[in-house]
């Protein structure tokens, strides 16, 4: 029960999640660590259970619980992906994950860092993929900071760039 995902001191209750059903691993080398589930889950199906210590600070690894509760977990559900079409969301009073799509053996496990943060640890670029991508991450009551700012200024001057390049290159050919 409980093995090798969560600490011994961690594992009070025999439905936490074992290393046989996800693996913590890193994603990437640059996103960190991210947790790939090895089991199938359908869509809306309960994925994992999870725990942590609860905190009144935002930490990196925090989950908000209310607006002064966090529950910090390096071990399991803090290290979850963010995506801006995640396949999972985390019910945060019964601390469980549920699957918002059907999820394959191998899938990285994501989540919108959004629907559960009010503040982030850090805002960060985002480049998911998803075509729904918000480019750069804050929590759902805080603005974009100035980096964040000059982060998605930058995209917009190279994507008005990339316009005007394109059709001064045809007109060459
Ligand atoms: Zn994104």
């Amino acid at each position: 029960m409980c093995t090798k995902i969560y600490p011994p001191g961690m594992c009070v209750d025999d439905r936490l999640p074992t290393s046989e059903q996800f693996a913590v691993t890193s994603v990437n080398g640059k996103v960190g660590m991210g947790v790939k589930s090895l089991l199938r889950f359908a869509r809306g199906a309960l994925v994992a259970r999870f725990t942590g210590q609860l905190s009144n600070k935002i930490m990196q690894h925090t989950l908000q619980v209310s607006p002064d509760t966090h529950l910090h977990d390096p071990w399991f559900v803090g290290l979850l992906t963010h995506s801006c079409a995640p396949n999972s969301v985390l019910d945060m009073q019964r601390l469980e994950i549920l699957a918002l799509a059907d999820i394959e053996s191998g899938d990285l496990l994501t989540i919108d860092y959004a629907t559960t943060e009010d503040v982030l640890h850090r805002q960060f670029a985002c480049g998911c993929g998803s075509p729904a991508c918000r480019k750069w991450i804050t929590g759902r009551r805080e603005h974009i900071n100035e980096t964040g700012q000059a982060y998605l200024l930058g995209l917009e001057a190279r994507k008005v760039k990339r316009i005007h390049v394109r059709p001064a290159r045809r007109s060459i050919r």
